[in-house]
């Protein structure tokens, strides 16, 4: 396995047979994870950036057995919440070696994260409000922390996580050399750090490097000796057959250059690029009925098992893997969730389903399960985690004693 494995795989690419065996074991909707594939992602991604550290941005999927993969991998950890640095640890990552990204950070995030950096000076934390900082201060926390910055550019597939231009993330530009200085009196100030958006992919690219050229000039009007600048995440992988997936080498030449001017170490954080296509669901055809305007095919996951097309708009592919053969025929396909936002696609052509027939939904490993709900009091899928010819269940199925467990 080695950083020239290839840039995408798409539906086509998985072993179907193995997948019609698993959906028979396990029964669908079931989410199919190939860490050997996790792997790969990062490696190719770091292998772009031979001179940067590349830590995982956990959010994207906090499976232990993606963290524990990417952990074996020599990958570092970035956590967003107090809960994800506590599932990193408990994959293995050293304390030492996270980075917690504070925004709009509850109290009791703060608190154990605090704490957590009293025991562990390695930790770095990183807050883009002054009052976060002050509220660090109070807990009696001194440690490293970086500075988050809004270049105010944002780029990206969905204007949802377009952050870099939201005053919701990040100091604004003009006030970074400021709050900079006040927060180096009275912390261990490492690095700027920003994350401008997600999803970029070649068309995006200038608008990208642009905004990474911009943090660059933001930091380096800190008066403070950096160790990082980290520019976050966002590399995108494409969702659509037709998109081109990323070059990485090119990727890598253009932060470069974007980044040329840096004398600190350069930081990134990639989340979904690292997950995405190493990630699909399986799912049953219940229903297949005709419309005058099209085909309906009723599956028998929905939008509480992915979220994504309903929440951004974003488009996954779809294939028929008991009958990939068939000819194309236009499908609407949508689960049981009482609301017309549980469409998967509209009148796309799938080869021609029937009930019964599995159909696998790709590119469900970003932002998948990780937000995966019960809305009609469904229980969560079961997840499946393959490496290389075995494959073990990494979180069962709910059942609804789960969905009630905590109802009293
Ligand atoms: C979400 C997030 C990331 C990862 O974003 P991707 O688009 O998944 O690569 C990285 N850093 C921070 C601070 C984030 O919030």
């Amino acid at each position: 396995m080695t950083a020239d494995s290839p840039p995408i795989r798409r539906l086509a690419d998985w072993d179907h047979g193995r997948l019609l065996d698993l959906a028979a074991d396990h029964g669908t909707p079931l989410y199919v994870l190939d860490c050997d594939r996790v792997r790969e992602n990062y490696l190719r991604f770091s292998a772009a950036f031979p001179d940067a550290t590349v830590m995982y941005a956990a959010k994207a999927h906090t499976g232990q057995a993606v963290l524990s993969t990417l952990l074996d991998a020599g990958a570092d950890i970035e956590c967003a919440a107090w809960g994800e640095l506590a599932r990193a640890m408990d994959a293995g990552a050293d304390p030492n070696t996270l980075h917690y990204t504070a925004v709009n950070p509850p109290d009791e995030d703060l608190d154990r994260a605090a704490q957590l950096g009293a025991e562990n000076p390695g930790l770095t934390i990183t807050a883009g409000a002054r009052d976060t900082f002050d509220r660090l201060e109070e807990r009696g926390y001194d440690g490293r922390v970086a500075v988050r910055v809004n270049p105010g550019i944002g780029t990206g597939h969905h204007e949802k996580v377009a952050t870099g231009k939201d005053a919701k993330f990040g100091i604004p530009a003009e006030h970074v050399p400021e709050v900079a200085a006040d927060v180096a009196e009275r912390f261990d100030l490492v690095g700027v750090h920003a994350h401008v958006g997600s999803g970029v992919l070649h068309e995006d690219l200038d608008d990208h490097c642009r905004a990474i050229e911009r943090i660059v000039e933001i930091a380096q009007g800190v008066d403070a000796d950096l160790e990082f600048v980290d520019i976050g995440g966002g590399f995108g992988v494409p969702y659509r057959e037709d998109d081109e997936p990323l070059d990485m080498q090119v990727v890598g030449e253009r932060v470069r250059e974007a980044t040329d001017d840096l004398d600190a170490r350069l930081k990134l954080e990639p989340g979904r690029y690292v997950v995405a296509d190493a990630e699909l669901i399986l799912t049953e055809v219940n229903t297949v009925k005709e419309a005058p305007s099209s085909t309906v095919v009723g599956v028998d996951a929905s939008l509480a098992t992915m979220i994504r097309p309903a929440m951004f708009d974003s488009y996954h592919p779809i294939r028929n893997i008991t009958a990939p053969d068939r000819d194309p025929h236009p499908v609407s396909v949508g689960g049981p969730c009482c609301t017309s936002a549980d469409v998967f696609c509209t009148d796309r052509p799938v080869a021609r389903p029937e009930r019964t027939d599995v159909l696998a939904i790709g590119n469900a490993g970003a932002y998948g399960y990780e937000l995966a709900n019960q809305f009609h009091s469904q229980p969560r899928p079961a997840e499946i985690a393959l490496e290389g010819d075995n494959s073990r269940i990494v979180r069962r199925r709910e059942t609804i004693e789960d969905v009630t467990r905590v109802e009293r």
